[in-house]
């Protein structure tokens, strides 16, 4: 189920599940029109959107599933409805956020924006550039409302002895170095891959560092975003993951990301959806482990410490 259709006014593009993101954002390309949909190409269109769905223009749009139109949806009775904010209202807001739980979604009607090139890519900091890369993420987390278009996700990372962070910076127009960025981008790195591209090009890049065919687990918890309280998950990260370091192949990283005002403001389209958050809560640190790994054997412990990290 691959199809991807554009209405006839470009408003909406019918887009079937069997879709991975990149196939939407390659698919839709030629037109100069996105979606609001995943940062990584091979991520699904479905688990996504139901799930919340953060994109690099949430701060503009709101998450995926903030730019549903209508879902087509095949009930547990296996009646097939279409529920918008006109027909079957109520589960039209239950599947903005409520995942798998109500029904299988055969199409979804995304609202469609208008999107060329942009920028974006990641840039790499060794230990020395720590403290300046949380003040730049808390800085742009609250900074969020004066340019919308800015976007980004800070990860820290333990690969051979060596303690790394990655900023992504995503910028949704075709302009390099915007100021948003200037603190970040004033901050030393020893690999800068930060460039105008297409938006299929920067998931297909993002989605080089999540390779095929390893074990993988992922934990998330949410708070109030705070700059020392960010500081300090990143410390219990690197203090966690030492337990697992001569794990084979190990891959372990912290990934942190802000819920800004703007992307909350943005919940309120089209009723509200169902995630529970308003623009009072905000901002918010997302805050997520993600490890991969090769043995079986290592399961335990790599599940431990995750686990230590957020209790
Ligand atoms: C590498 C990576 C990058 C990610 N990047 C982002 C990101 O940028 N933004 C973000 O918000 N999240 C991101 N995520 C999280 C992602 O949104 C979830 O993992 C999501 O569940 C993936 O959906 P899927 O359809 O690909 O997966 P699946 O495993 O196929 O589905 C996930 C769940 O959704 C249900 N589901 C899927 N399709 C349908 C359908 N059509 N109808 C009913 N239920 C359905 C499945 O039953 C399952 O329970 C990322 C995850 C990974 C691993």
């Amino acid at each position: 189920m691959k199809n991807i259709e554009l209405s006839e006014n470009r408003a909406t593009a019918s887009i079937e599940p069997g879709n991975t993101w990149y196939d939407v954002y390659h698919g839709l390309e030629p037109e100069n029109l996105a979606v609001i949909g995943g940062r990584v190409s091979a991520i699904g269109v479905g688990g996504l959107t139901l799930g919340g769905g953060i994109s690099f223009f949430s701060s503009e749009y709101g998450f995926a599933c903030d730019n549903v139109a209508s879902f087509e949806v095949v009930m547990a009775s296996g009646a097939i409805i279409t529920a918008s904010p006109n027909s079957h209202a109520d589960l039209y807001w239950s599947l903005r956020g409520g995942g798998n739980n109500f029904g299988i979604v055969t199409k979804f009607e995304l609202e469609t924006i208008p999107q060329g090139l942009m920028w974006g890519g990641s840039r790499l900091h060794l230990e020395a550039q720590f403290a300046a890369v949380v003040d730049a993420f808390y800085n742009l987390g609250i900074n969020s409302p004066k340019d919308v278009a800015a976007a980004q996700i800070l990860s820290f990372a333990y690969a051979q002895n060596t303690r790394f962070a990655s900023s992504e910076l995503e910028y949704s127009k075709p302009i390099a170095n915007a100021s948003i960025f200037s603190e970040y981008l004033a901050i030393p790195a020893i690999q800068d891959g930060t460039m105008i591209r297409t938006l299929a090009n920067v998931t297909l890049q993002i989605n080089t560092s999540n390779p095929n065919g390893l074990r993988e687990t992922y934990w998330v918890a949410a708070f109030k975003l705070d700059r020392d309280f960010t500081a300090f998950t990143k410390d219990v990260f690197f203090e966690e993951v030492l337990a697992i370091a001569d794990a084979a192949a190990v891959m372990p990283a912290l990934t942190l990301q802000v819920i800004t005002v703007p992307m909350l403001r943005n919940f309120a389209k089209h009723g509200g959806n169902a995630l529970g958050l308003s623009e009072e809560d905000g901002p918010l640190l997302l805050s997520s482990t993600n490890t991969m790994w090769a043995d079986e054997a290592d399961d335990e412990r790599v599940l431990g410490t995750n686990r230590r990290v957020f209790i």
